[in-house]
């Protein structure tokens, strides 16, 4: 059927459409990022994969731009455009779990919240993102790291299978068997190929974790940062890490080391290690679920102002400490944070034949993110973001993490987080999919 005007959009979805003046509409528009405020004509709330395949139609017969919206998470606000159409999979949320096979299918709109609940019931994960209202689609199509990154890998590698609607409304299938190059393409090169309507993931067995998080505060943050960086270096593969640095109203620098251990030992040496790290002032760790591990790490949707970049290292000197910790004090102002995400252990184990992405052998992710909410500082704190990924440049492999990245990149810089030889292939994969680009509202990659 031809759907061309309004009414005949809204009679043709399963699930339903927002325009301007509904109810909902200035809700549905809103994105994790504050700074991103923007009215879209029409948001097509798809409730299956012929509902995005009717809402491309849609988009082309009134010649609309197209946003896609899984979680809304994506800081550069990718998941909507000014004027256009916004496919929303916010409705497409179930997970299904093959306990016996361990494997989940989770549709294209599903959270990690919505995710982890059902694979904890089999008492099974994934490694998959830190914060419950994340998509998994567009974390997994970037990279993905989080709390099982040493013990599993990215989030991607354990992507098995998708189902997508290309923007000429056919379904297509990736798998190891049907489009390899098409799943390889998917771990890692975003929601460039078509709107991934179901994702399908291997699972592992895992209940209980000690994780949660430890607070350093104060002069010895220095010394404690490094000592960390230590530990990780010896890559214990049962011990994922993330390190978030910031400053107190006071601009006295905060340590924040949030550990998720998965060995058997109740006490591992590790973790005694990083408890025992100077300037201590909260020890959240402890023995809880992995759901309760989920809930450690928490960001509230829509209300703060962001402007992230980074670049990923090939290690941490401490030149480089010392540079992260007087950034942290140029704006005169508590700045947001600087995290640090560690790639020790399992992502080192697949390579670019199975995977596009380009960035696992670096040592960490190291991201400044601005925070903020006055619209006056705008421009202080994007300048702040810039300059501290500037510092961090001189130790940079890889380009940066397109999961991260803000709108204003450049072809380079998303070229770069590849590499030349991956990013031609993606290129020819996008001419196959989507040979007029009708989905650049991402880190995109032009068609060959
Ligand atoms: C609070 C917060 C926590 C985060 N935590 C982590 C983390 O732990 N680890 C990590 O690696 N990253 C993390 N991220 C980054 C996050 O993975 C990316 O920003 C990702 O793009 C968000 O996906 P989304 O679906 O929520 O976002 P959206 O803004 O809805 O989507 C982003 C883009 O992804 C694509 N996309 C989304 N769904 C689909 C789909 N079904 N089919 C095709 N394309 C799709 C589209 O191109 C879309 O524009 C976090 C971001 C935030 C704001």
């Amino acid at each position: 059927m031809k759907t061309e005007s309004l009414t005949e959009l809204r009679r043709s979805l399963a699930g339903s459409v927002l325009a301007p003046g509904d109810t909902d509409y200035d809700a549905a528009r809103r994105s994790f990022n504050a700074l991103v405020d923007r009215r879209p004509a029409v948001i097509a709330r798809c409730a299956e994969a012929g509902d995005v395949a009717t809402a491309f139609e849609y988009a082309r017969a009134n010649e609309l731009d197209v946003a896609v919206r899984g979680g809304g998470h994506n800081p550069a606000g990718h998941c909507v455009c000014d004027g256009g159409l916004v496919i929303d999979l916010s409705l497409m949320r179930a997970v299904e779990v093959d306990g016996d096979a361990n494997l989940a299918r989770a549709n294209g709109g599903a959270t990690w919240l919505d995710f982890d609940s059902a694979t904890q019931a089999f008492g099974l994960v994934t490694p998959g993102g830190v914060v419950g209202s994340t998509g998994v689609a567009g974390l997994t199509l970037g990279g993905g790291i989080g709390h099982l990154t040493a013990q599993h890998g990215l989030t991607c590698d354990s992507l098995v299978g998708a189902e997508l609607v290309t923007p000429d409304g056919s379904v297509v299938h990736a798998s190891a068997d049907e489009n390899a190059d098409l799943l390889w393409a998917l771990r890692g090169g975003g929601g460039n190929f078509g709107v991934a309507t179901r994702l399908e993931f291997r699972l592992y067995p895992l209940e209980r974790v000690v994780g949660g998080q430890l607070v350093f505060s104060g002069s010895r943050v220095r010394e404690a940062l490094r000592r960390f960086r230590d530990v990780v270096s010896r890559s214990p593969r049962d011990l994922s890490c993330q390190v978030g640095l910031a400053a107190d109203e006071s601009l006295a620098p905060m340590l924040v080391i949030a550990p998720c251990f998965t060995g058997s030992s109740a006490d591992p040496d590790e973790l005694r290690e990083l408890r025992s790290l100077p300037g201590l002032i909260d020890d959240g760790v402890r023995s809880h679920t992995f759901m309760d591990q989920q809930r450690v790490i928490d960001s509230p949707y829509g209300e703060n102002r962001h402007y992230w970049k980074g670049h990923f290292v090939r290690e941490l000197p401490d030149e480089l400490i010392d540079e992260l910790l007087r950034r942290l004090v140029a704006l005169d102002r508590p700045p947001g944070g600087i995290l640090i995400e560690s790639l020790h252990g399992a992502p080192k184990d697949t390579d670019g034949d199975t995977a596009v992405v380009g960035f696992r052998r670096a040592a960490f992710n190291i991201s400044a993110m601005a925070i903020w909410q006055d619209a006056r500082l705008d421009e202080q704190y994007i300048q702040w973001a810039r300059d501290t990924a500037s510092a961090i440049e001189p130790w940079s492999v890889s380009g940066g993490y397109v999961n991260y990245m803000q709108a204003d990149e450049p072809l380079e810089r998303v070229r770069a987080a590849f590499g030349e030889e991956a990013f031609e292939r993606l290129r020819a994969l996008k001419g196959r999919y989507d040979p007029s680009n009708v989905l650049h509202r991402n880190q995109n990659i032009p068609p060959r």
